[in-house]
């Protein structure tokens, strides 16, 4: 009887569902595999004062290089990884690696001490009860200034249940971690619990940025956001700076910080090194 349930069940699947079905088994088995084959690496994406350019933090971003498939960008895997519980594992794996390799910059002064080093948070990871103890022995582990560390979160995360994540917000900042909300603009939170949050970064999401100048309405909701943000003594990054035009808007609204491929890509640790130099050498002057 089941059998046959399940070989009807089987035919109210379109090809298609079918299709995606099979898609993310396979997915779930090759992350798995990806951990213990080492096929993760990380990128670190600059983060830049507006006011005079420095290097305020660098973003952590997630790579997978697949042997077959080659790169397989985030947005298709960490949804899958979200699903099956597997971004535990992936996530605590990037918040040591991001902690350790940025804390080695930072106490060979090759990063200045107030350098942040931004680490993105899925939801079952900021939900996860054992997320405090994980983040207090990373900064035992790597020995980073906890001031140094930020966790970026999106409105979705923080929406789910808004009186325990106020109070999960709560305990990261006693540690004395910071928080950026990830994506503003772009999911479904309201005023009225965004002045509730402990938030201190507010991130501009790229679909405002992107098409400035020729979008009236985009350029204004960026400068509505800033100085709100502004007002309730957040600090404010432009997320997906891609052009000079871009950088003069966001600098005539008082915009903090940018990121973007206009100042930089997400770069290997070899490379950011590298950025970092030549940086220094054009600003030292
Ligand atoms: P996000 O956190 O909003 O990261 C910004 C994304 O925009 C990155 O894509 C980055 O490469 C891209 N980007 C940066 N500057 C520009 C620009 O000027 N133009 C354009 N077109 N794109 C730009 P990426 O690396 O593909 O990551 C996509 C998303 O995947 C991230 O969005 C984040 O939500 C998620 N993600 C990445 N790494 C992690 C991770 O370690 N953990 C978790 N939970 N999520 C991650
Ligand atoms: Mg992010
Ligand atoms: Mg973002
Ligand atoms: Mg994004």
């Amino acid at each position: 009887r089941a059998k046959e349930l399940g070989r009807n069940n089987f035919q109210f699947f379109s090809e298609d569902m079918n299709r995606s079905i099979m898609e993310h088994l396979a997915l779930e088995k090759e992350i798995s595999e990806a951990l213990t084959r080492e096929q993760f690496s990380l990128v670190f994406q600059p983060k830049i004062s507006l006011f005079d350019f420095h290097i305020t933090g660098v973003e952590t971003l997630l790579r997978w290089n697949h042997p077959e498939k080659g790169f397989i960008p985030p947005d298709r895997f960490i949804p899958v990884a979200e699903e099956t519980g597997q971004i535990l594992e992936i996530g605590s794996w990037v918040l040591e690696q991001s902690c350790r390799q940025i804390s080695s910059l930072i106490r060979s002064k090759v990063l200045p001490p107030t350098t942040k080093v931004a680490v993105n948070l899925s939801a079952r990871q900021f939900n996860d009860p054992s997320l405090l103890n994980r983040i207090r022995s990373v900064i035992e582990i790597s020995k980073i200034p906890p001031q140094c560390l930020e966790l970026e979160l999106t409105e979705s995360t923080l929406m789910d249940d808004v009186e325990s994540a106020i109070v999960t917000m709560q305990e990261i900042k006693k540690i004395g971690i910071s928080i950026a909300i990830d994506d503003f603009g772009t999911g479904y939170s309201s005023l009225a619990y965004i002045k509730r949050f402990p938030i201190d970064v507010l991130k501009v999401d790229r679909s405002f940025v992107m098409d400035i100048p020729g979008d009236q309405n985009d350029m204004a909701i960026t400068a509505a956001v800033i100085a709100m943000a502004h007002k309730l003594s957040m600090t404010v990054v432009a997320e997906g700076v891609e052009t000079e035009e871009q950088l003069h808007f966001l600098r005539r609204n008082n915009c903090d910080e940018g990121q973007g491929y206009l100042f930089s890509r997400p770069l290997s640790l070899a490379q950011l090194h590298q950025f970092l130099s030549e940086h220094q050498r054009r600003h030292s002057d």
